[in-house]
């Protein structure tokens, strides 16, 4: 039978095991101390991915969470250490484990993209997309270069050997569901890589890459079983690729089938879309009495306005109301595309589909800090205005500081409940930042940069601050680097981005 090292038989020797173990084990070590030195945020996504700022090395959230990920991709690959496998040589030995490392991390890509608040180690939707992305480009290299590395030591050997074994992979029948996931998978990732110049819409977009990606993990896994040299002699092996496939399928199942008509039990009512600036909405929604919905300020949900529950039809927005306005909750959502430029066409009364709270973004985090602020860039003023709204409810009496920052001064929303907050908050203040030029006093024109951030501190020390921030990544990472540069520890930053 054709295997995928090109070798007939042999006996994997656990000495090669071992090495290729020990190799792994030292490069996982060096990606989870370089991860350690990148990572800037303890909330819910890393900044180094998008910023490219290098903070001190600390251990949070992030780092346990890639801990825990870290843990569970070597699995199949050491499970193969209880099994009698053939000897290989060195070189199929370092492609078993290359090749099992990379169906795990395949396999984990199911629960990084699903929404599974209930299990810790998945239940921080931001760092699960940011590494559900990275990981998927590593995954596409190395199922890229998976037929090339089987076949160049054939063609090493002599070309006429390695065109028989080409030729063999393309015609032996049990090869066909290897080529078609190949092939597909380099399609999809090439698809997921390129969607913003795909012009297809999101939603389309996330259909198609989660079916594409369903079919794919079924023919892999098929792959595996019937020509994969890791365990395919070994029942309760092949068990362990049967098991993880079907659980990524039930995930996907979960999330487009079981949870819609869980939320369909508990719609929520739309009482009001409001147009509160140029290009903002505030839109209020109502629990029903059998809901027992709850989130934390800063938090965020996917609202789905569509007739039908769940599906692909929901988007993310940030919660701006604070947990005391229960059972209504509201969002200021910007007119940013499709969606969002037909809020005015949703009808009063009709039910909304809320799957959620999710998120990280809380206001414990800043329990030992003696001043916060909060900066808000466009749209990122709706967890702001959650977080000072909550603030502002619990009489917090620390200085508490807004920046929010628009191109437009008609862009800035509820100016009159923040410059009320102004007067009853015991030291609250908002500085505007605008990029057209205006004459009304106070405005800070620009961008929010180093000086802007400096003069609302007012030389008060740093290391006091806890920061908030919200906003398009590009703002994200520019006031990243400011507050860097202002000696703010990563540890007392905390954001969301409003993209994933
Ligand atoms: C955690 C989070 C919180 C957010 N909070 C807010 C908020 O409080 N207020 C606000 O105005 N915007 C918020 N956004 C952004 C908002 O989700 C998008 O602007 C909106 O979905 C755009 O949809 P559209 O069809 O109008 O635009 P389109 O032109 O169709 O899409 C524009 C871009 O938005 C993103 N997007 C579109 N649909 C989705 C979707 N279903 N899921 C994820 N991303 C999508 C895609 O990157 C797309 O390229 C948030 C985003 C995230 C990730």
């Amino acid at each position: 039978m054709l295997r995928q090292d090109g070798h007939r038989s042999g006996r994997l020797t656990r000495l090669d095991r071992f090495t290729v173990a020990t190799a792994i084990s030292t490069h996982l070590s060096r990606h989870l101390q370089c991860f350690k030195d990148q990572t800037t945020m303890t909330t819910h996504a890393t900044i180094s991915a998008n910023t490219g700022i290098f903070p001190p090395a600390r251990f949070g959230r992030s780092h346990r969470l890639l801990l825990g990920y870290l843990c569970l991709l070597p699995l199949p690959f050491l499970l193969t250490f209880a099994l009698p496998m053939a000897d290989k040589g060195i070189y199929a030995a370092a492609l078993t484990a290359v090749n099992t490392l990379a169906m795990m991390a395949f396999y984990l890509q199911f629960p990084l993209g699903s929404r599974l608040k209930r299990i810790p180690l998945f239940a921080n939707i931001g760092w699960n997309i940011a590494q559900h992305k990275k990981t998927g480009q590593w995954i596409g290299i190395s199922i890229l270069l998976h037929p090339i590395l089987i076949l160049v030591p054939r063609f090493m050997v002599s070309f006429r050997d390695g065109m028989h074994s080409l030729m063999t992979v393309l015609t032996a029948p049990q090869m066909l569901t290897g080529i078609i996931a190949w092939v597909c998978m380099m399609l999809w990732i090439l698809a997921a890589v390129f969607k913003q110049q795909l012009k297809l819409g999101y939603e389309a977009w996330r259909f198609t890459h989660m079916l594409g990606f369903v079919v794919i993990a079924i023919l892999a896994t098929l792959h595996v079983m019937s020509v994969g040299s890791h365990g395919q002699f070994h029942e309760a092996y092949n068990l362990v690729w049967w098991i993880l496939c079907y659980l990524s399928v039930l995930m996907v199942l979960y999330n487009y089938i079981v949870k819609p008509l869980i939320l369909r039990s508990h719609p929520f009512r739309l009482v009001d879309v409001d147009q509160v600036s140029r290009t903002d909405w505030q839109v209020t929604i109502e629990k029903s009495d059998s809901s027992d919905f709850n989130f934390q300020p800063g938090q965020f949900v996917w609202l789905n306005t569509s007739k039908r529950s769940g599906g692909v039809n929901e988007h993310p927005f940030s919660i701006a109301s604070c947990p005391a306005d229960l059972p209504r909750i509201s969002f200021i959502i910007r007119n940013l595309g499709d969606y969002t430029s037909r809020l005015d066409t949703l009808r009063i009364g009709q039910p909304v589909y809320v799957d959620g709270p999710y998120g990280s973004l809380s206001l414990e985090e800043s329990s030992r800090s003696t001043a916060i602020l909060l900066i808000a860039g466009g749209a990122g003023i709706g967890p702001m205005l959650s977080l000072l709204r909550g603030l502002a409810r619990t009489h917090d009496p620390r200085p508490i500081r807004l920046i929010y920052g628009n191109n437009d001064l008609d862009q800035m929303v509820l100016q009159e409940e923040i410059r009320a907050l102004e007067q009853s908050m015991s030291d609250f203040k908002q500085q505007l930042v605008c990029i057209t030029a205006t004459d009304q006093d106070g405005i800070y024109q620009g961008v929010i940069d180093q000086t802007c951030i400096e003069q609302v501190m007012q030389q008060q020390n740093p290391g006091d601050w806890s920061v908030y921030l919200c906003g398009p990544q590009a703002m994200i990472s520019a006031v990243n680097k400011s507050l860097k540069l202002l000696n703010i520890s990563p540890a007392n930053i905390h954001y969301e981005q409003l993209s994933f």
